[in-house]
């Protein structure tokens, strides 16, 4: 499990690097956890703030190095508590300068990829030096057998659509080549139902379509949306669903819940309508089955508090 969460940061802090470094050659990030893995210090590599990031000074290297505040340090100088007994997830080895900084301000772990063989033809007297400092500080230096894998590209998992004739949205996928895989139904408190129809094409992502009993949540969702059917949410697939949760979370996307939702062989998260595309969007890791009847519900009843574009 701690390994799992070595990789999670350690790929946060490469995202955070990747993402947020403005440096040409080698950017950085830096996630400072405590032992329940919570962030409690992020950074990147960059010039001091308000000390301009300029092309002329980013691409001169002698100039960029003197002006440049590392991952790790920015990370501690950001750090929101006390460091003492936390953990640095590094997407580089440490440098020596960086790991007096971290010995000092009582950081206990620090995890890294291995470092590539121009990294450790560049940086690797540091390294060395650094995990050196930290045999003797007694600080645990923990390298990663792999490097960050790079992140596959999301693919398109799913489509959902609500409609008021699933019957002949069904006959309808069967003559575009579909087949109607499973067919379940939700049944709400109020006695109301849903069902809903899993499609699977020759190839390519599925198609789910839902029809409500007249009233329910489903059915007014319909009613809002021109009383016909619309997409209701497009799921795509990635390696991470906490993982994404995060990177998004990072560029203002908001979540239907905190936490991603999790079922045998299942995890999945939706954001709430999207407020460029007016849907919903769904991030989903899978073994087999794409949904859970549990988290159908469950993202039914959470949709009907949302009521999007209800008044338009
Ligand atoms: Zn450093």
């Amino acid at each position: 499990m701690s390994e799992e969460w070595d990789k999670k940061l350690v790929g946060l802090a490469n995202y955070i690097g990747s993402e947020w470094s403005k440096d040409p050659s080698t950017k950085v990030g830096c996630v400072l956890a405590n032992d329940r893995h919570v962030p409690v210090g992020l950074g990147y590599n960059g010039f001091p703030r308000k000390i301009a990031d300029t092309p002329e000074r980013l691409n001169h290297r002698p100039t960029k190095y003197k002006l440049v505040v590392h991952a790790e340090v920015n990370a501690v100088l950001n750090a929101t508590q006390s460091l003492v007994g936390t953990t640095a997830y590094n997407s580089l080895a440490p440098c020596s300068d960086c790991m007096k900084l971290m010995i000092n301000a009582g950081i206990k772990r620090v995890v890294f990829p291995k470092p590539s063989a121009d990294e450790l033809e560049r940086w690797g007297e540091s390294f060395e030096l650094a995990s050196d400092m930290a045999d003797e500080a007694g600080v645990e230096m923990v390298q990663l057998s792999t490097p960050p894998a790079p992140p596959t590209p999301m693919t398109l998992d799913h489509i959902a659509y609500r409609v008021k004739d699933r019957l002949a949205a069904v006959e309808w996928h069967v003559t575009l080549g579909y087949r109607e895989e499973t067919v379940f139904v939700i049944d709400f408190d109020d006695g109301s139902k849903a069902t809903c129809s899993v499609m699977i094409p020759e190839e390519g992502p599925e198609v789910f379509i839902s029809q409500g009993t007249p009233g329910s949540i489903v059915d007014r969702w319909v009613d809002a949306h021109g009383g016909v059917g619309a997409v209701h949410h497009t799921a795509y697939r990635v390696d991470d669903v906490g993982l994404t949760m995060a990177q998004l979370g990072m560029k203002g996307v908001k979540f239907l819940s905190d936490k991603p939702l999790t079922c045998p062989g299942l995890v999945q998260v939706f954001t709430k309508p999207d407020p460029r595309t007016g849907i919903i969007y769904e991030f989903i890791e899978r073994e087999s089955q794409g949904f859970c009847q549990e988290n159908v519900k469950d993202l039914m009843i959470s949709t009907d508090e949302e009521k999007p574009h209800e008044k338009s």
